[in-house]
């Protein structure tokens, strides 16, 4: 049997790692320009973390979980998202204890239990932040903006950011009942899975993607009108600040997330050019989830950001934006005796600062050459008979193909002057 990865995983080899550095370092630098410190917490937690922090009613929770037990009868979960385990963390060291807001940015692996498709894996990435601590609506367009401004600085302008307010537990129990008797005519013309929402949680019949049931619920109420004062002044608040940081919003009534912790504004941004599964990313407030894990009554508000689909959108990122990992110099040699001499001369490049690398398959010079070139090498560092009893360097220019000589001393200084 030959053995592969499991379903709905992948590898990275190189140099594809290197554009996943590359993106990896873009929302890691543009998160501490917003103030923002990392966060890393375990892969796998309490199966009860996630039945209280995501809902125990969605399809992440009641389909999609990796869960098993443990030697101990534990159960036990992979993570399928972030929130709930900074939300874990932050309540079990207290955190919230000391300088509010706190600003956490996380990325890593999530799973997934899901029917593997385009940008879509069962373990998958993902880039995060949450914000405790401030019921601000500037802190809302801030987050939003940072996530405007990675995709910025990826240079994919070319988003379509959603945004709408879902309200708070107040207004949304007004909501509630209008949505219900609209969808009531229509009860029996949903899909199963909605015949039970409609019980337990009818504002996610909304998210459906069923045709029919799209099509049953056609002419649903807007929630913007059932909003009470203080959600439509904070939703007005959002509003104003992205306008005037030009940052170009779609209202979309059917960005609706039914679980009570979920409040105010939600939002979600699509790169139409990916095509079917537009949306990289998505987020919102959740005013009432630390309360809803065990915590004190605090706000929070954070986004996730899918790192395959974004690496998807930018499959076209030109070359040099994102390879700054090729080889410096190679060192060449001309004969195996002088093996241990070249490990030193690495050494003492490396030491230096200097990506560098020889052969150790005993090629010729001129294969040495090509194997040099291959590893895209800038400079050849040439160790012959004449180099190593003359005590001297010649160096090679693989673009210029000039040569010159240079002393053994001044081979660091003459290297980093032509590398810089
Ligand atoms: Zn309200
Ligand atoms: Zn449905």
């Amino acid at each position: 049997m030959q053995l592969k990865a499991p379903r709905g995983t992948y590898d990275i080899l190189p140099p594809d790692s290197q554009k996943w550095q590359y993106v990896e370092k873009i929302v890691r630098e543009t998160a501490r320009l917003f103030g923002y410190s990392e966060i890393r917490t375990p892969i796998f937690e309490y199966t009860e973390l996630f039945e209280r922090g995501v809902g125990d009613t969605t399809d992440i929770v009641t389909k999609e979980m990796y869960t098993f037990q443990d030697k101990a009868n534990r159960s036990l979960t992979l993570r399928p998202e972030g929130t709930a385990c900074c939300v874990r963390a932050l309540i079990e060291h207290s955190v919230y204890g000391g300088v509010m807001p706190i600003k956490w940015y996380y990325n890593g692996p999530m799973f997934r239990y899901d029917r593997p498709q385009t940008g879509r894996f069962r373990q998958f990435q993902q880039f995060g932040v949450e914000v405790f601590g401030s019921n601000s609506p500037y802190l809302d367009a801030e987050v939003i903006m940072l996530l405007t401004g990675i995709l910025e600085k990826l240079g994919l302008g070319d988003f379509e950011l959603h945004l709408n307010s879902v309200g708070c537990p107040i207004c949304r129990e007004i909501y509630r009942d209008k949505l219900l008797a609209h969808i009531a005519p229509a009860r029996e013309r949903l899909c199963a899975d909605c015949q039970q929402r409609y019980e337990k949680n009818p504002l996610r019949v909304i998210d459906c993607k069923v045709e029919s049931c799209r099509e049953a619920i056609a002419g649903f109420p807007n929630i913007f009108d059932s909003l009470c004062t203080d959600c439509s002044q904070h939703y007005a608040g959002v509003k104003a600040s992205l306008t005037q940081n030009g940052i170009d919003y779609i209202q979309d009534h059917n960005l609706v997330r039914g679980l009570d912790y979920y409040t105010n504004t939600a939002f979600e941004i699509h790169i139409p050019k990916i095509g079917a599964q537009s949306a990289v990313g998505g987020g919102g407030r959740y005013n009432g989830l630390v309360k809803q894990c065990g915590g004190p009554d605090m706000p929070g508000i954070g986004f996730a950001l899918g790192m395959e689909r974004l690496l998807l959108a930018l499959d076209n990122l030109t070359e040099g934006q994102h390879s700054d990992s090729y080889l410096e110099v190679f060192l060449a040699v001309q004969d195996e005796k002088w093996a241990s001499q070249a490990l030193k001369v690495l050494d003492r490049l490396r030491k230096a600062g200097i990506r560098a690398d020889r052969d150790y398959n005993g090629r010729s010079m001129k294969a040495q050459m090509k194997y040099a070139d291959k590893l895209g090498a800038c400079i050849v560092v040439l160790m012959g008979e004449n180099e190593v009893n003359g005590g001297f360097f010649t160096l090679r220019d693989m673009v210029s193909r000039e040569q010159q000589e240079v002393s053994a001393e001044d081979l660091i200084p003459r290297l980093k002057d032509i590398l810089a």
